[in-house]
């Protein structure tokens, strides 16, 4: 009440708490509050509801790392990329990479690795956003013939910045220009100091073109995954992120996504952004048909009623219901928003016209 009065007074008008007012000055102090508290109450209840209770230590089960390949432009992020696909056994016996989406699994000695995509900066940046780090282990390729360059050091300042695991591989040691020894050199510069100069640092030199030193540069990632004791618990509710996704004319809203925690089944409700459904099937990196997908899996999902951005958190939801709500609760925050900021440009515009 007393804000009311106060507003009121500021037009002039003077009222009491008992009052009546009339429907007109009723309406136009509502619509302004109306925004207000879809502002900050709908704002808060997003948060409140991808907020989470610290995990008991005894649910907690190893999961395989999730990486990335980081780099300068033309320096092999692909190449290397693909290197490591098709050193893949269960690839090589599948016939070939079938399908992309985005992500991929890679099984060395038995241990799976996930892979990323190289993350487009806005879908990055939107992860690192919601406080959620989509990588735990950034491969940095830098190119032995052509040293550190911007993008290395953006690269390097990204996975810094979001605390993530650097291993430096320097690549096409199989030119003749190469040289090793003028990167890890080149490196020190941003705190990436090699081991056998007293650092911290893993390098490994490769070359995607030859293969030479992929396998050692994957059991480098094993090593380094194996010390951050990665872990999470399969037994719960799936949670993860939006990796990609698209409409599809035949299939609908194909979403690729990344479980972080609990275990995502072909029935399950979820909520993705805006987006909400019912997992209508689901897709290994392989394009094998999978009946769920547990903490690290990367898997492309159908039954989504709406394409949701990449980078978003995506949750289970015990009920086609809840995760309606959710999404519903989710539009409508980002309308409040879109709101809030029309209206600070407005008085922008106002102050600038005047
Ligand atoms: P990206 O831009 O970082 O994804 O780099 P690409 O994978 O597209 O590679 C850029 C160029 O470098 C291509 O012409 C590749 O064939 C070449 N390249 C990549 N890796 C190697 C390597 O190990 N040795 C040599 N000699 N060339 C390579
Ligand atoms: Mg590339």
């Amino acid at each position: 009440p007393s804000v009311i009065i106060k507003k009121l007074f500021m037009q002039g008008k003077i009222v009491t708490v008992n009052q009546e007012i009339d429907y007109e000055t009723a309406e136009e102090i509502a619509m302004e509050f109306d925004v207000l508290c879809e502002k900050e109450v709908v704002v808060d209840v997003i948060e409140e509801l991808l907020k989470e209770d610290e995990e008991d230590e005894a649910d907690m089960v190893k999961r395989p790392p999730v990486v990335c390949v980081m780099g300068h432009v033309d320096h092999g992020k692909t190449s290397l990329l693909d290197a490591i696909r098709h050193s893949n056994v269960i690839d090589r016996e599948a016939g070939g990479i079938t399908q992309h989406i985005g992500a991929s699994v890679v099984e060395v000695d038995g241990e799976k690795i996930t892979f990323l995509d190289t993350p487009g900066h806005e879908a990055f940046t939107a992860m690192r956003m919601r406080g959620a780090s989509s990588t735990d282990i950034a491969i940095l390729v830098v190119a032995a013939d052509d040293g550190v360059m911007p993008q290395t050091v953006e690269a390097i300042n990204h996975a810094k910045a979001a605390g993530i695991e650097i291993i430096v591989a320097i690549n096409k040691i199989d030119k003749p220009s190469a040289n090793v020894e003028r990167v890890k050199q080149e490196l020190t510069e941003y705190e990436l100091i090699p081991e056998d100069w007293g650092g911290s640092t893993i390098f490994v030199p490769v070359s995607a073109h030859t293969k030479e030193g992929i396998k050692e540069l994957l059991e480098m990632v094993l090593l380094t995954a194996e010390v951050m004791e990665l872990k999470a618990n399969p037994n719960r509710a799936a949670r993860g992120l939006v990796i990609e996704a698209q409409l599809d004319k035949g299939k609908g809203s194909v979403a690729t996504v990344l479980v972080q925690k609990g275990t995502l089944h072909v029935g399950d409700a979820i909520a993705a952004g805006s987006a909400h459904g019912k997992v209508r099937a689901m897709m290994d990196d392989k394009g094998r048909r999978v009946k769920e997908a547990g903490p690290s899996q990367p898997v492309e999902i159908l039954g989504l009623n709406d394409v949701p951005n990449a980078g978003e958190v995506f949750v289970g939801c015990e009920t086609e219901k809840a995760a309606r709500n959710f999404a519903e609760t989710f539009i409508a925050q980002n309308k409040a928003k879109l709101l809030e900021e029309t209206k600070s440009k407005m008085s922008l515009d106002d102050l600038f016209t005047q």
